[in-house]
């Protein structure tokens, strides 16, 4: 699939404009990043990695009706998404204490949490991500009271079905990182703006310690200086059942890319 012109370049990824108006490709980098950019690298496959583990996840999370902005994989480096205003809002989702409520709270780490904690940060890099309340999204008019419902609806919700899914394969979803977009859409004839899990869910966004050592298989890896940060996404990729036994980086083996079924709009 042809790319078109830049539109956006984060820290991991870059998005070009699609053929088809309305849809982006989007290109997984093997650039590493850490607090706020003071710690980079590049990590050779990381990329084709994140890339192949987001889909596995979100083409999931569509198949249970709960959309996102994935169409299909592309290539080892390039999915096709539907192209989404951003809300500038990163749901954080907690199940253990670790990282940022560690330190902003003194809550030991690995403490279990009694239910699920929901967190909003504002996404601003020059601000580095403040965390927000309710009250600041509908001051500053981020999200609508009405979207940010369903979406700390959805939140929980994708908690649930992920939790679920790491579970099965021993690995215990500490906590994640969530965006969401939205896009117009018509459905019989009147305009309907649809919520749209948007950017990724992968190592790099997550939290995923092995069940019984509490491994780090995570980007904490690389913020922390932990080991060899391929060998736990691949771990990961292995268990997910989506990278053959033993492949090394280069070159990584996936299996065949499962079918995404697109629901009719
Ligand atoms: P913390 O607030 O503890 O740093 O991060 C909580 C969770 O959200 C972690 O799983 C972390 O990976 C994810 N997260 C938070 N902010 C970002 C971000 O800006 N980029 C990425 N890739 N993940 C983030």
């Amino acid at each position: 699939m042809k790319k078109g012109k830049k539109l956006y370049e984060g820290k991991a990824k870059i998005l070009y404009a699609a053929p088809e108006k309305g849809f982006a490709i989007q290109h997984f980098k093997d650039d590493a990043t850490a607090f706020n950019n003071l710690k980079k690298s590049t990590i050779e496959g990381k990329g084709i990695l994140n890339n192949r583990i987001s889909e596995h996840i979100l083409s999931s999370l569509n198949h249970i009706g709960i959309e996102t902005h994935l169409v299909k994989r592309i290539n080892m480096r390039e999915q096709l998404v539907k192209l989404v205003e951003i809300i500038p809002i990163e749901f954080i989702v907690r199940n253990i204490a670790s990282g940022s409520l560690t330190k902003r709270l003194g809550i030991e780490e690995g403490t279990v949490l009694e239910k699920p904690l929901l967190e909003f940060c504002y996404k601003n890099d020059s601000l580095e991500d403040p965390l927000i309340a309710r009250e600041h999204i509908y001051a500053f008019n981020y999200c609508d009271m009405a979207t940010l419902d369903r979406i700390t609806k959805k939140c929980y919700r994708i908690n649930d079905f992920l939790q679920g899914m790491f579970k099965a394969i021993e690995i215990k979803l500490v906590d994640f990182k969530l965006e969401f977009g939205l896009t117009k859409l018509e459905e019989d004839g009147s305009p309907v703006v649809k919520i749209l899990i948007a950017d990724e869910i992968s190592p790099d966004t997550c939290r995923l310690w092995d069940a019984t050592t509490d491994k780090k298989l995570d980007k904490d890896i690389f913020r922390k200086d932990l080991g060899n940060l391929i060998e736990g996404y691949q771990e990961i990729a292995r268990r997910l059942g989506i990278l053959h036994e033993q492949s090394n980086i280069s070159p990584i083996k996936f299996t065949k890319p499962t079918a995404v079924k697109i629901k009719k709009k």
